[in-house]
């Protein structure tokens, strides 16, 4: 019903012809997200699947096995798209910097803005007509709040956009956008589909994202649960901002990919990332 009523806002259960990509990482929201659009609408538009390989060491490739794994499964057709090649370097590298001090840049900061990057580049490179992700109401939930504490007006507008709004970006599609962490892992047992969450970062423990997850589990516990109002106010703002075209997009200057900024966040980061890497290797 929730994963219908997504389905529906994005109007995919709309064209015979859709084309959705799905971006798929082996956890659960991802396996859950898969097992939704087969099961709904498996047999009336394409779907493929596509993993980023971030190069964390003994991370990403238990994490595309077990990707791969769960497309097998459903007969989804899927791909990898490695960031060292699309952009020069893994965030294995980017880890590395950090813990060593030579970069201050925080491997999740980057991880997320590149990985988003390479998805809706591939997206528009495959011929996706949307590109889907596993993003649980709990992912809403710390997302809106990590944008809002930081004052990210822009962001929230395109995270919680109902899609299409922007010409430049694959309209997104989130299926279990309403559905909680608990909701999923029912949902994947009734299914009798693996429960396996995605093989764990190292480089999690003590992130932006790790610390407003931990807020909101404990607003949990204590019997106050605001991850539906968190949602409802996310896409409401979103709405308002986006009929006053806030947060609109051009194309950056150097790569060609939407941004709000002069030069857009993955070109700023891969330089920033390249010189010290670059004065790294000389020292
Ligand atoms: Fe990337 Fe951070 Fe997630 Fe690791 S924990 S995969 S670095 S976003
Ligand atoms: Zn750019």
């Amino acid at each position: 019903m929730k994963i219908s009523r997504a389905l529906m806002e994005v109007r995919a259960f709309s064209h015979k012809e859709m084309f959705i990509l799905a971006a798929v990482s082996g956890g659960r929201g991802s396996r859950a997200m898969l097992t939704a659009l087969s099961e709904l609408l498996g047999d009336r538009v394409v779907i493929m699947a596509l993993t980023v390989d971030e190069g964390i060491p003994g991370v990403s490739d238990k994490r595309i096995e077990a990707a791969k794994r769960d497309c097998e499964n459903l007969g989804i057709e899927h791909h990898v798209v490695s960031l060292k090649k699309v952009l020069g370097f893994t965030i294995g590298e980017v880890g590395e910097l950090y813990l060593r001090g030579k970069l201050k840049l925080k491997p999740c900061t980057v991880c997320g803005v590149l990985r988003r990057y390479i998805l809706n580049k591939m997206a528009k490179t495959m011929g996706a007509d949307l590109l889907s992700t596993g993003h649980t109401l709990d992912d809403e939930a710390q997302e809106f709040l990590m944008k809002f504490i930081k004052g990210n007006i822009k962001d929230m507008t395109r995270s919680f956009s109902l899609g299409g709004a922007y010409e430049l970006l694959v309209p997104r599609l989130r299926p279990l956008k309403y559905c909680s962490e608990e909701e999923i892992y029912a949902y994947l047992k009734i299914k009798g589909k693996s429960l396996q969450e995605a093989f764990p970062c190292p480089f999690v423990a003590g992130s932006y994202r790790d610390r407003v997850r931990q807020l909101l589990r404990r607003r949990i516990e204590e019997g106050n649960d605001v991850r539906n109002a968190i949602i409802k106010v996310a896409e409401g703002i979103a709405r308002g901002l986006e009929a006053r075209e806030i947060g609109r997009l051009k194309r950056c200057p150097e790569c060609g990919e939407p941004t709000s900024r002069n030069l857009c966040r993955t070109c700023e980061l891969k330089d920033i990332i390249k010189r010290v890497m670059n004065a790294h290797r000389k020292t």
